[in-house]
């Protein structure tokens, strides 16, 4: 159940409502919106008679949510998107289309920094790169760790721009969430469900990547755990999913993009890397998840693909990023959104 109290309600009212639900022996979860607040139930209320909510003062209506992930289910919100702020401007789930970009991995302190201007000077918004890395093979590079973290900050601090870095396990949730402006959950450990509780506990803003091979209605219940467990800020990010063609890496599922947006307040962002596995594919799938109407994009880029560490093949070049900004901003305009350089870059233009 959600209720919808009127624009009128007051702090009363709602602490009313709050108070009655707990005596049903549910949990509530309030949520204020820019012009009403809902609050939330959270618990099996299947067998709970919501009549007493209906007439507590204040209230405008009580609904019943379907979907088995009530928090994370479009009508908790009266239909208004939850927008999600990472710092330094870069908003996703509003108008704007923020582009996150940046190496598979952190690989060493020159070449982030290297990597981080590169990503400014392109106009996107975000730098990404991997601290904590989930390899296939125990004896493949697994990231710098904490280190890594440190050359993330220190890019930070030389550009603005905001960093997205992965967590891998519950344990290190506290020291990533130091560091990061946003804690990027990987494929692997979507279904990672005390992970995913243990980043819903924490402040910064969480990337939640959509399992290989999650159904759409799997992957909202998952993020269920991270807004349930206090956390409202999360934002999904479609990768790919494991199918049986092999021309790609994954097969980059773009109609979750406006089905997503039928079902759920969250933003939803696209990786055409991952998605793809080749670089030559990733600016025109780019252009097209902007074309579906997602809210951001998430794009591996590195100086020197050749050499990376990790996902070279995937990685587009700086040069690449910078002529691909200036397409998205055009297919931005073109579906009534806008993908216009970082602001910081754009102040030096
Ligand atoms: C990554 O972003 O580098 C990564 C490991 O992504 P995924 O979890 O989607 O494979
Ligand atoms: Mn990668």
């Amino acid at each position: 159940m959600i209720v919808v109290m009127r624009p009128d309600a007051t702090k009363q009212e709602v602490q009313h409502v709050v108070k009655l639900i707990r005596d049903l022996e549910l949990t509530e979860h309030i949520i204020e919106g820019s012009d009403l607040t809902v609050v939330a139930v959270i618990g099996d209320d299947r067998k709970k008679d919501g009549s007493v909510l209906e007439q507590a003062p204040g209230v405008d209506r009580v609904m019943k949510v379907l979907a088995p992930y009530k928090m994370a289910a479009k009508e908790t919100r009266g239909g208004e998107k939850t927008q999600v702020d990472i710092g330094a401007g870069c908003v996703f789930g509003g108008k704007h289309v923020p582009v996150i970009a940046g190496p598979c991995s952190v690989e060493d302190e020159e070449k982030i920094m290297v990597a981080a201007r590169a990503v400014k000077a392109a106009g996107a918004h975000a730098l990404r790169g991997g601290a904590f890395k989930p390899r296939t093979n125990p004896y493949a590079f697994q990231g710098h760790g904490e280190d890594g973290l440190k050359m993330l900050a220190a890019a930070r601090a030389e550009t603005g721009l905001p960093i997205v870095t992965e967590v891998l396990t519950p344990s290190e949730v506290d020291m990533v969430s130091e560091y990061a402006d946003c804690l990027q959950i990987g494929t692997r450990n979507s279904q990672n469900y005390k992970l995913l509780e243990a980043c819903g506990k924490q402040p910064k803003p969480v990337l939640y990547k959509r399992g290989m091979a999650m159904t759409l209605d799997e992957w909202l219940q998952a993020a269920e755990y991270i807004l349930a467990a206090g956390n409202p800020n999360v934002i999904l990010c479609e990768r790919g999913i494991r199918t049986f063609e092999d021309h790609t890496r994954n097969t980059l599922s773009l109609s979750v993009v406006p089905e997503l947006q039928f079902r759920t307040h969250l933003p939803i962002v696209i990786d055409p890397s991952h998605g793809t596995g080749h670089a030559r594919l990733v600016p025109a799938m780019a252009k097209a998840a902007i074309a579906a109407g997602c809210d951001g994009l998430a794009i591996e880029m590195h100086q020197d693909p050749e050499h990376a560490l990790t996902d070279g093949a995937q990685s587009i070049t700086p040069a690449v990023l910078t002529e691909l900004m200036s397409s998205l901003q055009r297919v931005a305009a073109a579906v009534d959104k806008e993908c216009s350089p970082c602001a910081a870059e754009a102040a030096t233009r």
